[in-house]
């Protein structure tokens, strides 16, 4: 054998193993773009995606993938017609997304929007895989579960939030006890320091173009109402060793401090850096080593001045509802997901106005009574009651 020949083998078994849930959103894309870079390093096992055939049909051709799953089923025959001629296996449905998260990849990108990627993160959990979590409303609505899960497989998980990537960078993990507290940091989103706008006009249009992230639909929604903080100090609660009054959140328009952990020596440390998806995203790739991106290097001196603000919880209710449904506990956290994403599409496709989203979620949270809920089954029927309880809402509101 020569020896580029053992090199290759070498190569091949060092390829770190990957599936991708969600592949052909803002994360997943930016997660393929990764690993275009550094092709020898990863070995592609699955790609999902919930309609977008056309575009993950081609990343499964470029990549070479073993499986392609389409979560809408009807779109089943359409993948496996653009997949033909390859050896790709084609699936469907939620099963499908089941088996793909259950191929044995060693690190599996979690970037399915919505408690949708609920069930084949926990696949994924459960045969103990690297988890790279950038799906934020799994954890928001099935938090304790989902830890006792990653803890009794011996899964490990690595937050890919950019906010709780710098906080995972940063946090001493041996000494919780030194922590003072975290301070999520809040680009604000498009409207926060726009007094001029009529809140009750604001377009789906302008509600996803945030000025400094380039993210998928909901997300940029949840940054324009602030929900998305909101998930994310619930999200924090739940990945860090603090308890729920050591959680922070400050007005950063710059979005170069991704977030800080402040010690009981009065040191706080930042992790800062461009507001690219592609650094995170690599941290979790490469950990524990890191790779290099072809994100823009961070230059203070270009950026000048970084400002803090403290945010206006008057304009903006849903850092209050959020926090409420925190300190609540018991199925408050998934009630107010649920509604949250019910609201948030019912806004994107026209039905209710921007104002409306947070007042919807509010209102779904007075209605139900919260509960305890002890296993999956009770955290889908809360999630369930919750989209039931919201619609219901919507048919209401007159637009
Ligand atoms: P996108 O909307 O861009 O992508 C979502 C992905 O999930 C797509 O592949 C989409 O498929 C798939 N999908 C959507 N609905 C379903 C479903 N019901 N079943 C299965 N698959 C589905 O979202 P983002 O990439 O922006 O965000 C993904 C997650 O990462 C979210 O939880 C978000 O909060 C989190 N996140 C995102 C950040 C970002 O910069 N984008 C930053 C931090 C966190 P299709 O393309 O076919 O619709």
């Amino acid at each position: 054998m020569n020896s580029l020949n053992k090199d290759s083998l070498n190569l091949a078994a060092n390829k770190k193993s990957v599936t991708i849930l969600g592949s052909t959103g803002s994360i997943g894309s930016n997660t393929l773009d990764l690993i275009s870079r550094n092709r020898d390093a990863y070995d592609i096992k699955a790609l999902t995606a919930n309609k977008n055939v056309i575009k993950l049909a081609q990343q499964a051709k470029e990549f070479n993938v073993d499986m392609a799953v389409i979560a809408d089923s009807t779109l089943y025959s359409e993948l496996k017609l653009a997949l033909s001629g390859t050896n790709i296996i084609v699936g469907a449905g939620l099963e499908g997304l089941i088996e793909a998260a259950d191929m044995p990849a060693q690190w599996v990108m979690s970037s399915i929007v919505g408690a949708a990627g609920l069930g084949p993160t926990l696949t994924a959990i459960r045969r103990g895989a690297t988890i790279a979590l950038a799906n934020k409303e799994c954890l928001v609505c099935a938090g304790e579960f989902m830890m006792k899960q990653i803890k009794k497989h011996g899964a490990t998980i690595i937050p890919v939030d950019s906010e709780h990537n710098a906080i995972f960078q940063i946090f001493d993990f041996n000494h919780p006890e030194t922590v003072d507290k975290i301070t999520l940091t809040a680009s604000g989103g498009p409207f926060w320091n726009n007094d001029s706008i009529d809140m009750t006009s604001i377009t789906p249009n302008q509600a996803v173009k945030h000025p400094n992230w380039s993210m998928g639909a909901k997300i940029s929604v949840d940054s324009a109402t602030l929900m998305n903080k909101g998930l994310e100090l619930i999200e924090a609660y739940y990945l860090f060793p603090v308890n729920k009054n050591q959680l922070d959140i400050i007005i950063h328009p710059q979005s170069i401090i991704h977030s800080m952990v402040s010690y009981i020596d009065g040191s706080v440390l930042a992790q800062l850096g461009m507001p690219d998806m592609r650094t995170p995203i690599s941290y979790a790739l490469a950990w524990p080593n890191r790779m290099s991106t072809p994100s823009k290097k961070l230059d203070l001196l270009e950026i000048g001045t970084l400002d803090f603000i403290k945010p206006d919880r008057k304009k903006f209710p849903a850092l209050n509802i959020a926090r409420d449904a925190l300190h609540y506990g018991e199925s408050a956290p998934t009630i107010l997901n649920a509604s949250n994403e019910v609201a948030v599409r019912a806004f994107l496709d026209g039905k209710i106005g921007f104002q409306e989203i947070i007042k919807l979620v509010e209102k779904t949270l007075d209605k139900i009574n919260f509960c305890k809920m002890s296993c999956l089954k009770d955290v889908y029927e809360v999630d369930e009651n919750a989209r039931r309880v919201s619609n219901e809402f919507i048919k209401g509101i007159k637009k």
